[in-house]
């Protein structure tokens, strides 16, 4: 089930210091995840977690990962900018990148960063940007469907990322002609995956498919990135992820396939890390009856897009009516001028009235950060629940100046941007 640890009466304390909307993060939780993962994988010699930087791009959150020990996984120049402000480099960051600009890769190399080849092509591009370095990676595609048992858990074979073997075997292979001594090896197969066997599932293969290229290109194997994808229980009937089972399964593998050990394990979890630990906090501001009963809140797919992009459930709790009956069937809505913007359908919930501090759930990963301005919406404030029970502001609120400032190229910009 989603995460109940924090009471309403900290929702209803933070909103007495920020206007809604405002995702609300607890920092505490955040450090018991990271040192939990850690802790399911300190069988591994330099295991190490990429925090996947686009799940919660805040710097706040990302020192407080570093202090933790976490590396971050970054996909971008700006991601790259992130990570280098918040102290991250050198084997701190991994850089996995698909179909960027091909001078993204410069200030990769500047920092050191670990290299994660998502196509065959990048070999000579890496070459003609900063040169191949000594360890480098690359992204592994097995291509058809992703089965645990007989379940199907993913298609890899639709998706755009990574390579075929025949294409990691011909990438290392010009990679150490080049230079390269070590290698590693990534792939990411399946979304949200709250099934225990996903990371095991995955690691036998890369386990396996990086033995084989070691045999075939006589490069010495550096590490496994196992990657994220691993999910959270969004819905109240979700089973949690067993992470000290997954650290414990992936060992089993581990120990089969390299009984000598020295192959350090990689990950770049971002849901799991800090997707529990993240609420968006709105107020019921309209109440609508019409075929259907709409509560309309102040928040807005602007701040909260997974439901309207891919119909995600969001839990929703109403602060103070956590005892009140759920006998109202309501749409919960945004303001926008889209019909797909409502963070529920039908959904049963208790008597909802104007004012009433409304708490979506699970909003710490691709919550706030996949956020956009449709219909002119400006997107909401991150907040910290620290440590001491304070709440510390993290990142304001959008102006309207933010709003217009890329129209600083208009003849009339002072007119609405004075
Ligand atoms: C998005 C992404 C992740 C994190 O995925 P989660 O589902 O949040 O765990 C990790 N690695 C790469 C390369 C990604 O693109």
């Amino acid at each position: 089930m989603p995460n109940f640890s924090v009471p309403d009466k900290v929702f209803l304390d933070a909103c007495r210091q920020f206007p809604t909307p405002f995702h609300l993060y607890d920092e505490q939780g955040i450090r018991n995840r990271a040192r939990l993962l850690n802790k399911a994988f300190s069988w591994c010699c330099d295991f190490m977690e990429y925090y996947a930087i686009k799940a919660l791009p805040n710097p706040a959150i990302l020192r407080i990962l570093k202090e933790e020990g976490c590396g971050v996984d970054c996909s971008s120049d700006t991601e790259l900018m992130l990570a280098r402000a918040c102290g991250f480099s050198g084997r701190e960051i991994m850089f996995s990148a698909n179909a960027m600009p091909e001078g993204e890769f410069d200030m990769a190399q500047e920092l050191g960063a670990y290299i994660n080849l998502d196509d065959i092509t990048h070999v000579e591009i890496l070459k003609n940007h900063g040169g191949v370095p000594e360890t480098v990676s690359m992204r592994y595609n097995p291509g058809g469907d992703f089965c645990i048992g007989t379940e199907i858990m993913g298609n890899p074979g639709d998706a755009k990322f990574g390579c075929t073997y025949d294409q990691l075997v011909e990438g290392f292979t010009a990679l150490k002609a080049l230079g390269a001594r070590k290698f590693g090896i990534h792939a990411f197969l399946s979304s949200n995956n709250t099934d225990n066997g996903y990371y095991p599932a995955l690691a036998k293969i890369l386990f396996t498919t990086a033995r084989d290229i070691a045999r075939e290109t006589g490069l010495e194997l550096a590490f496994i990135n196992l990657s994220g994808g691993v999910g959270i229980p969004y819905h109240p009937d979700d089973e949690e992820t067993d992470i000290m089972k997954v650290g414990q399964d992936v060992r089993q593998a581990y120990e089969a396939v390299f009984p000598q050990g020295g192959v350090a394990i990689k990950a770049e979890l971002g849901r799991w890390m800090t997707g529990p630990e993240g609420w968006l906090v709105t107020k019921a501001i309209h109440h609508k009856d019409t075929y259907k009963h709409y509560i309309g809140v102040d928040a807005c797919a602007a701040d909260l897009m997974r439901p309207a992009m891919y119909g995600a459930y969001h839990h929703i709790t109403v602060c103070g009516k956590g005892e009140v009956p759920c006998d109202h069937c309501y749409d919960m809505t945004g303001s926008l001028c889209e019909n797909n913007d409502k963070f529920c359908v039908d959904r049963m919930l208790p008597a909802i009235e104007k004012g009433d501090i409304v708490v979506i759930h699970d909003t710490g990963a691709h919550g706030h950060a996949m956020g956009y301005n449709y219909n002119g919406r400006l997107r909401s404030a991150e907040v910290l629940l620290c440590r001491d029970g304070s709440f510390r502001l993290i990142r304001r609120g959008e102006s309207i100046r933010d709003y217009f400032a890329t129209l600083d190229v208009d003849e009339d910009f002072h007119k609405f941007c004075p």
